[in-house]
């Protein structure tokens, strides 16, 4: 079951200067920051009550998000649902003739398992099921 919006990721072209406006203009403080090899980004996050911020800068000229960049500029990347139970989201939205990119969930930041289904299929949102690795 979806149980919340875990987090909204967003793709920025420096985690530094971002990192700076979310701190400065808006004092939110930074939890965290990762290095995602497996998907060519570096990862900061920012609690907003229940809602994270996933700031996204890639590390590589392949990576899914400077493909993104390069298209639209900063912005809004994705939009992260956490489940209690990833694979059962993934077959439900199967089942339902969504186009998963992921058929079984990988490795994400912050311990979770991800994955993502296709924005052609989402209406135009590139949206991720995350779940904690470990029980809280
Ligand atoms: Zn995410």
């Amino acid at each position: 079951m979806i149980q919340k919006i875990d987090h909204i990721g967003i793709a920025v072209n420096n985690l530094e200067a971002s990192t700076q406006y979310f701190e400065n203009a808006l004092g939110l403080s930074c939890h965290g920051t990762e290095e995602v090899a497996s998907q060519g980004v570096k990862t900061a996050f920012f609690e907003a009550g229940e809602v994270h911020i996933e700031l996204l800068e890639p590390t590589s000229s392949d990576s899914p998000i400077s493909k993104f960049l390069e298209k639209n500029g900063e912005g809004i990347h994705h939009i992260a649902f956490g489940t209690d139970d990833i694979e059962k989201q993934l077959s439900k939205a199967s089942d339902a003739g969504i186009r998963l990119i992921h058929q079984t969930p990988i490795p994400g930041a912050a311990e979770k398992l991800v994955a993502f289904l296709h924005p052609k299929s989402t209406h135009g949102v590139l949206t991720e099921f995350c779940m904690p690795t470990k029980k809280a």
